[in-house]
């Protein structure tokens, strides 16, 4: 008899387990709660303009490294999305003109050499830590005991030349990114470089971020988060897979310690296997009767800090085709919203075919930091929309300063708070990835439980993140394989 899986969420890690499940032989059906797939890896569309609210780099998109294959054995990467390549990656925008952040770790050095000769110190080890981690990746690794279908190659020299980074990766793993960049004294550079990603991680995230843009990696695959997670969806189907849209999942159900499925809607859906791929921090005390109480979940409940953003989209009637991609502007002033304060303001552009209406572009802006404890507080008020309506007006006030050519020209505006996050996909706080903090081990939950139970995606590595979801959501599929004594059937 052929086993069943069932997999919780059709999220990115989701899609991938059920393409990996599919391919190695598993009856495989899919429960989303959503009507959509991509979970918060999606985009959205306002009167015509689409809001890119997930993907903005992707890990493994670079074709010469080995997850690449992942996500293309995934079916995330066709012929219908090409990577693009934003360069420069991020640009600041001061009144004395634009600093660019190249691709090219050469040009980007000279460029921030001559911006800011003060920091000659800062930015010669900024360019040696980029290169030192040069051939730093993801390794697409397989369990051990594994049996396959398809042999795997593997090559020792991949590990090896991973070793200067992995000598650097203990004193960047014990600052912050804001330690990092403030060894920086020209203000343009801190502006630029604390932009990139929430000041809390690590700098150890920061570099590994910064050199996969050097080194050809992190693309932005055109057509966006959805259609990415579309194909993930359509590649799942043509293996056999099974999809439920608008199907919560009330409770993993086991009986004498076995699995026997999970209940929606009331039923109990039969299975042999059940993998949870939504986020694990609410998955411990909602999905299992009793409530877990392991040490990695008693850990989890305890020191888990979430990592989430605001994300303010604009449909604006005029073509910016000219102006960066990714803009960074210093504030003269403060920016407050959701209890936070902003220094710099972070504009993505979408002046590219399929996002906007002819001659329009979309414009979006996420503010990085922990703001659901304020939201929430204005959801049991009863001021959250009128919170966020004075966020959205101030804000399209602050990008018709900073762009002058939008002003007037704003014609859609949509907002989403950690709350929208929580009340669609379920995550915890309404967080998208984990805060990794300096010097820390966030708490995860394993890949494998025991028989019958995985988990894969958010909260199973250390940040989470897309290369995260993709990684587990392959790996998780190996112990499910061995465990039930089915060759894994990919890459
Ligand atoms: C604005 C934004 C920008 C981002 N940018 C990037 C980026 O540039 N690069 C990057 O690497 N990462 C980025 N991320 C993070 C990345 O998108 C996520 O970490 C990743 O998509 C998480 O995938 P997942 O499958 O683990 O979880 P999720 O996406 O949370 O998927 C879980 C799924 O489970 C479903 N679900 C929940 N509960 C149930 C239930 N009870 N029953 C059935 N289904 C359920 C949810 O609806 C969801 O579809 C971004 C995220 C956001 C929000």
């Amino acid at each position: 008899m052929i086993p069943r899986l069932i997999i919780i969420g059709a999220g990115i890690s989701g899609l991938t387990a059920g393409v990996y499940a599919a391919k190695s032989g598993f009856r495989t059906l899919i429960l989303e709660k959503c009507a959509t797939p991509g979970g918060v890896s999606t985009c959205w569309k306002r009167k015509g303009y689409t809001f890119e609210g997930g993907v903005h780099w992707l890990t493994g998109s670079g074709d010469h490294l080995p997850l690449n294959k992942v996500w293309r054995e995934a079916g995330a990467l066709k012929e219908n999305n090409p990577v693009y390549n934003k360069d420069p990656f991020f640009v600041l925008e001061t009144p004395s003109g634009e600093l660019p952040l190249w691709r090219d770790p050469g040009k980007m050095y000279r460029t921030l050499l001559e911006h800011a000769p003060e920091d000659r110190r800062p930015i010669r080890q900024l360019k040696r830590h980029i290169r030192w981690f040069k051939y730093f990746h993801s390794p697409v690794t397989d369990i051990p005991g594994l049996e396959r279908s398809v042999p795997k190659p593997w090559s020792p020299m991949e590990f090896i030349r991973m070793f200067p980074a992995l000598l650097l990766a203990p004193w960047l793993w014990a600052i912050s990114v804001g330690d990092y960049v403030s060894r920086f004294r020209n203000k343009d550079l801190k502006d630029l470089l604390g932009s990139i990603m929430n000041p809390g991680h690590n700098a150890l995230s920061f570099i590994v971020t910064v050199s996969s843009f050097c080194y050809g990696d992190s693309g932005y695959p055109s057509g966006g988060s959805l259609l990415m997670a579309r194909n993930m969806e359509e590649t799942f189907r043509r293996c056999g897979g099974e999809i439920r849209y608008n199907t919560p999942v009330e409770r993993i159900v086991e009986e004498d310690g076995k699995v026997k499925g999970a209940m929606a809607g009331g039923d109990l859906i039969e299975s042999d296997a059940v993998l949870v791929s939504v986020d694990a921090r609410n998955a411990i005390d909602r999905l299992f009767s009793p409530t877990l109480t392991d040490r990695w979940a008693l850990k989890m409940r305890r020191r888990l800090r979430t990592g989430q953003c605001m994300f303010i989209g604009f449909g604006v009637r005029a073509d910016l085709r000219e102006l960066p991609k990714s803009m960074v502007f210093p504030l003269g002033k403060p920016f407050e919203a959701g209890g936070l304060s902003f220094n710099t303001l972070n504009i993505h552009n979408y002046a590219m075919d399929g996002y906007a209406p002819e001659g329009c572009t979309t414009l979006t802006v996420l503010l990085l930091g922990d703001s659901y404890s304020y939201w929430k507080a204005a959801r049991e008020d009863g001021s959250y929309y009128d919170r966020k309506q004075d966020v959205v007006q101030r804000l399209c006030r602050m990008v018709e300063e900073l762009i002058p050519s939008v002003k007037g020209l704003i014609e859609v505006t949509d907002m989403a708070t950690p709350m929208t996050v929580e009340r669609f996909c379920g995550n915890h706080q309404g967080g998208y990835m984990t805060l990794w903090q300096k010097h820390t081990l966030t708490p995860v939950a394993p890949l494998r439980y025991r028989k019958g139970i995985y988990f894969a995606g958010l909260r199973t590595s250390l940040s989470g993140g897309l290369p995260i979801a993709v990684s587990t959501g392959r790996k998780v599929v190996q112990y499910i394989c061995r465990d039930f004594g089915l060759p894994f059937g990919g890459y």
